[in-house]
């Protein structure tokens, strides 16, 4: 068994303190592991300092290679690191076993991008090349509700382009991110990739930190404006991949038998903490009688327990204070809907909330107007189709949208003027590691995925050449 140490200059590292992480489908202390201080902060740092030039100038096959062996080492110890996934993070194990495979995935598709110079002009007078140069030391900063795949938006293509990195897991689910850490330390040259751990305390000091060069931060809006602030003294650069109110529109051709399980999934996926889940529903009217019926229908069949229990199809919340939360939001939709499912939490140990639908609710309210990250879904009724579109885009997030519709032609238009980073038609939250990904206004601020994700991670260079 690991003593989750921490991962600096390829040794691993007891923390200057511990901490206990918890297993939000029983309460019950999982493991102890190392929690670091600022000064192994500052050591992490210094180790990926240290080992930028050398790494940084190495070929970009060499680079793909070790990124390759990483997804060897993920795959190799699949079934480990998706039981610790399950345990720490509370998801059922089809669903961590899809996340640690979908780590080695996304690390396989960066190493068929390239970086090839490109010429710009070459005439008579004038030769003119961009570069993509690696931008030096990069902390990866990720949330708990998919510690693997979101660490993969980053760590492959950081890696990619020559960067050395500090990744930091959120303080409730360190597990899975340590013993990646620990098992691939002898497939990438010490001090490349650095793991460390906190209690919430050390992302100012990580993201203030003047040998960093770059944050790239996946977690909620109001930590994403810190990081901002944070990385502003110093120009640093930034990706932020923030929180979403996704709509989904269903128009009025839709067969409810057919589409109701789709926009189930679509909104309760890892029980509802999903940055791109489907947040609030707005049915056509003619339909939207029979959507909740089998919404609900839906939400009553399914088995709601410990992730690591077969037959399970959504586990608990994954934290108290994301538990409670979603607690008050359900409470005090209540008053302003008619709750038609769920509503209740399980009558046990552990972070358990039934898959909530609320109806005959608005705009205005709490459950829709807010993020709630977890399994309840407002379902609105609309009449007109361009007053939804407006309600639709009415939101200071713009993460995703969905239209659904048997008419692609009117799915299509509709989509074209929802305002968000990516618009799904038929479907929600289909992620592919070759799409770019980000979100418009305050969902975040640049891209992941994709050749654009990867070019995130360089500066751009211009060599302009008189001849
Ligand atoms: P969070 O913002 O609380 O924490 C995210 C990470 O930031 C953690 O590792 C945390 O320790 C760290 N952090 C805390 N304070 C910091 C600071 N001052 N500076 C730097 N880092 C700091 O988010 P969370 O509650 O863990 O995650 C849920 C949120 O993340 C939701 O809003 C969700 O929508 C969002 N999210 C977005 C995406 C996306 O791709 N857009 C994906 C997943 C989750």
């Amino acid at each position: 068994m690991s003593d989750y140490k921490l991962l600096i200059n390829g040794e691993l590292v007891a923390g200057d303190q511990s901490m206990d992480v918890l297993n939000p489908a029983t309460e019950a202390v999982l493991a102890r592991c190392s929690r670091a201080s600022e000064g192994q902060l500052n050591a992490a740092v210094a180790a990926a300092k240290a080992a930028f030039p050398a790494w940084g100038e190495t070929s970009i096959d060499e680079r793909k290679r070790v990124v390759n062996a990483i997804a060897d080492v993920i795959e190799a110890n699949a079934n480990e690191l998706a039981q610790l996934l399950t345990q720490e993070q509370g998801k059922p194990l089809p669903d961590a076993t899809g996340e640690v495979y979908g780590m080695a995935a996304f690390c396989r598709y960066f190493t068929s991008l390239d970086l090839p110079v490109e010429v710009l002009e070459d005439s008579d007078g004038k030769r003119v090349e961009a570069h993509r140069k690696p931008l030096g030391v990069v902390a990866a900063i990720v949330p708990w509700n998919f510690p693997l795949i979101l660490m993969a938006f980053k760590l492959p293509p950081a890696l990619i382009a020559g960067n050395t990195l500090i990744v930091k897991p959120a303080p409730t689910t360190p597990l899975t991110t340590l013993r990646l850490g620990e098992l691939i330390r002898d497939v990438v040259p010490a001090g490349v990739v650095n793991v460390i751990t906190d209690a919430n305390d050390l992302g100012a000091a990580l993201t203030a930190h003047p040998d960093v060069r770059k944050v790239s931060f996946t977690g909620s809006t109001a930590t994403g404006s810190k990081v901002m602030a944070g990385a502003a003294g110093l120009l640093k650069r930034i990706t932020l991949e923030l929180g979403g109110n996704d709509a989904g529109i269903v128009l009025d051709d839709v067969d409810p038998k057919d589409v109701a399980p789709k926009l189930f999934q679509s909104a309760f996926q890892n029980s509802g903490q999903v940055c791109i889940a489907m947040k609030r529903l707005y049915v056509h009217e003619s339909i939207y009688d029979e959507i909740c019926d089998e919404l609900t229908t839906i939400a009553n069949d399914t088995v709601v327990g410990d992730g690591l229990q077969q037959g399970t199809r959504l586990g608990p919340l994954q934290n108290r204070m994301q538990y409670e939360k979603v607690k008050e939001l359900i409470e005090d939709a209540a008053q302003h809907g008619r709750i038609i499912a769920g509503g209740d939490v399980l009558d046990q140990p552990g972070y358990f909330i039934r898959p909530t639908i609320v109806r005959d609710i608005a705009d205005g309210t709490r459950l829709v107007d807010e993020e709630q990250f977890g399994p309840v879904l407002p379902v609105i009724s609309y009449s007109d189709f361009e007053d939804v579109v407006a309600k639709a885009n009415a939101s200071p997030y713009g993460l995703g949208g969905s239209v659904w519709a048997k008419d692609l032609d009117r799915a299509y238009a509709m989509a074209k003027k929802m305002d968000a980073g990516t618009i799904w038609i038929n479907q929600h939250a289909d992620l592919n590691p070759a799409i770019p990904f980000g979100g418009s206004k305050q969902s975040g601020i640049g891209t992941e995925l994709g050749a654009e994700g990867l070019a995130e991670f360089t500066q751009l260079k211009i060599i302009n050449m008189a001849r």
